[in-house]
Parts: structure tokens; C-alpha cells; sequence
């Protein structure tokens, strides 16, 4: 029996990338920055932002200009905000390519002006405000006197100010409620001074779905945008839905005498006589070196055996009995969701699906 076509694929619902933009902008009533960074979580970034642009989202975000400079390269034309660091040097290229920057020390501020100056452009910059994250951002109390200052340079404009939250998440209130007092308390006396940046936000996906006082001016949604809860004991409201599916091929299918190793390490060593599969995804593709796999085939949620290596792993199938070489094997779908794959593997879906490899072939639907 031989295979043919893609052995190791995920397929990516674009529509449900546009519903789920859709549903943001209804439930939080703000404009939705989607964000794409880290390759749109593993879906494709150029897709999945032109499926939000055509949502008609108006905002996205990345981590870093590079990935700014693709989304534009492939005439993405939504404001892009680049959430994390950026080089002085690099910013003739962010003011030529209409790029929004985050900003979050002083002496940064400083370097940005002289070089936006010099380039005889203008460069807007959203002020990152540290609330409680513990990352990037300027305290409140040091934000007052960096923006007069930023606003006083004709070559930069103080379009946005935000902060992040470090237990949306998990649905922490009481964290999210503390880090919205300070910026809240920072906003009031900026609006008290004429300083206050037009656009102010704080939302990631937990924050915009269940914190309505984290809205601001829009929000900043990735996660939720590709159907995932962003808390993981809470469902999304009705209509989001996944847009991620991950398959593989059963490639070979054995019957193993009673007592022989499997894979590397012979970690798992059968007890009778056992039909065992073999699926062309492993540790190359994302799917992680774990224990406790489970992959679903014929319906059936069957358990992965032996060490994963790096481009196959084995499966038990004795409760398969009709198994085919060629059969789909879902790695995750609507039975085993990223969420059940994050909890075998002890994280979070997000870094499930941004550990999707790149030689896994995406497949638009
Ligand atoms: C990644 C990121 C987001 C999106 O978070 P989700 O939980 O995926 O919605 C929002 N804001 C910032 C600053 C980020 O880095």
C-alpha cells in the first residue's frame, strides 16, 4: 500500500479566522487589533492577516519589524503596531513603510527622534506602560514626563499608550483589577494635562471577552481570533470556532511479537502480540517528545507508544482493528483539541501551535 499527497499537514479555516474578527468587534464593541505575530500562532501570518483585513479588521499586530515588513511586502494594508523591540537604526524603514512602533524607556524615545528627524519623517509611537507584567514598559510614574517630552518633537507623534496584563489569562481579577487602577489612574492625570495619546488599550483575548473595563479605545486579540479560549477552563461564547486542524498519515502498520521494543530507548516494550502504526509526525514537526500522547484515528483516540522521534512516531492500535495504511491520523481536531495536547504536554495552546514547523504544509480552506 502506498501514500500519496501530504504526509504531515494542518488545514487552516480562513472564514474562521474572519467569524471569529467579527464576533471580537461584537462582543467588545472597539475596533480589533489582530494579532499575528509568531506566524499568525502557527496559521500563517500573510493569511491569516489578509482573512482579518477582509473581516474588516483595521488594525494587527506583530512581535518584531520583520514580520511588519512581510505583512507589507504582501500588501497588507491594515495599521500595523509592532509590539515589541525595535532597533533606532531600523527606523527610516518603519517611517517608509507606515509602521507603528511600541516605545518603553527613554533613552530609546530619544534615539528614535533624532533618527525619525533626520529622515525628515514623521514616526508614530504607542508608549508601553508596565502595570505589573514585569517586562517591557515604563513605570506610570516615570510616562508623565516622557511623553511631554516626546510631544514636544514635531517628528514624532504620540499615537498610542497600553500596557499589558500578566493574569487575564487565568482569570485573575484582582491582578487585572490592580493593573487597570494604575493605568487607569496614569490616563486621568494625562487627560488632566492634555497629554493623554489618543488611542489607549490593555486587552488581550482574556482581557477583551471578560474584563469590559480593559477595552479602551480597542483591543488586542490573538488567540481568541483563531478560536481558541484564552482561558482554558472557560469555552468562548458561542460561534467562535477553531481554525486549526492537524493531520498526519499512517504510514506502515506492523504486528510486533510479544516482548519487543519500540522506538528509541525501547521506552515501550509490547506485552502480547500488538498491531503497531506508524505516523509520519514527530519532534521536527512540532509534536513534542512527551509521554503521554494520544492522536485520533478512525475516530478512535489511540495512544502514541515509545519515544516520539524526530519525523514519525508508533501508535498501539489493537482497539483499531480496521486501520489502513494511508488512514488521517488528527493530531488535533474536534475530539483532541490544542488544549488537550497543551495539558498531555503540560503547557498552553499557544505554544502548541506556535510549534508548529514550518515544513508542516498549511492548507487553506
Ligand atoms: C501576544 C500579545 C497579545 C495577544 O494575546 P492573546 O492572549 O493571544 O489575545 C496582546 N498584546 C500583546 C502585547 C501581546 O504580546
Amino acid at each position: 500500500m502506498t501514500v500519496n499527497g501530504h504526509l504531515n499537514w494542518v488545514e487552516i479555516d480562513l472564514g474562521a479566522i474572519g467569524s471569529n474578527t467579527k464576533n471580537l468587534h461584537l462582543v467588545t464593541g472597539r475596533p480589533v487589533m489582530v494579532v499575528v505575530k509568531g506566524n499568525a500562532y502557527g496559521h500563517g501570518m500573510v493569511e491569516a492577516a489578509r482573512a482579518a483585513e477582509q473581516a474588516g479588521a483595521e488594525w494587527c499586530a506583530v512581535a518584531r519589524m520583520e514580520e511588519a515588513l512581510v505583512l507589507r511586502q504582501a500588501r497588507v494594508n491594515m495599521r500595523i503596531l509592532v509590539l515589541g523591540y525595535t532597533a533606532p537604526s531600523d527606523i527610516p524603514q518603519a517611517i517608509a513603510n507606515d509602521l507603528r512602533l511600541s516605545v518603553f524607556d527613554r533613552s530609546t524615545a530619544e534615539a528614535y527622534a533624532e533618527q525619525a528627524r533626520a529622515s525628515g519623517g514623521k514616526l508614530r509611537l504607542h508608549l508601553k506602560i508596565d502595570t505589573g507584567m514585569g517586562r517591557l514598559g515604563i513605570f506610570p510614574e516615570e510616562a508623565i514626563e516622557l511623553i511631554r517630552s516626546m510631544m514636544d518633537q514635531s517628528c514624532l507623534e504620540m499615537e498610542g499608550i497600553f500596557t499589558h496584563l500578566a493574569r487575564a489569562g487565568e482569570g485573575h481579577t484582582e491582578s487585572v483589577q490592580a493593573q487597570l487602577q494604575r493605568f487607569d489612574a496614569l490616563l486621568a492625570t494625562l487627560s488632566a494635562s492634555g497629554l493623554r495619546p489618543p488611542l489607549a488599550h490593555a486587552a488581550n483575548s482574556a482581557a477583551a471577552l471578560y474584563f469590559p473595563q480593559a477595552r479602551y479605545d480597542l483591543t488586542r486579540c490573538g488567540i481568541a481570533a483563531y478560536g481558541l479560549p484564552p482561558i482554558p477552563d472557560k469555552p468562548l461564547p458561542a460561534g467562535f470556532r477553531p481554525a486549526l486542524t492537524w493531520k498526519a498519515r499512517l504510514i506502515s502498520l506492523k504486528t510486533l511479537p510479544a516482548g519487543h521494543g519500540v522506538s528509541f530507548g525501547h521506552r515501550y516494550t509490547t506485552q502480547g502480540v500488538e498491531r503497531v502504526g506508524v505516523v509520519a509526525t514527530g519532534y521536527a514537526d512540532g509534536f513534542r517528545r512527551s509521554a503521554n500522547n494520544r492522536v485520533v484515528l478512525r475516530g478512535k483516540c489511540v495512544p502514541v507508544i515509545g519515544a516520539v522521534c524526530m519525523d514519525q512516531c508508533m501508535v498501539q492500535l489493537d482497539e483499531v482493528p480496521d486501520a489502513q495504511v494511508g488512514d488521517e491520523v488528527v493530531i488535533i481536531g474536534a475530539t483532541l483539541s490544542a488544549l488537550d495536547v497543551a495539558s498531555a504536554w503540560g503547557t498552553i495552546p499557544y505554544d502548541v501551535i506556535c510549534g508548529l514547523a514550518h515544513r508542516v504544509t498549511r492548507i487553506y480552506v
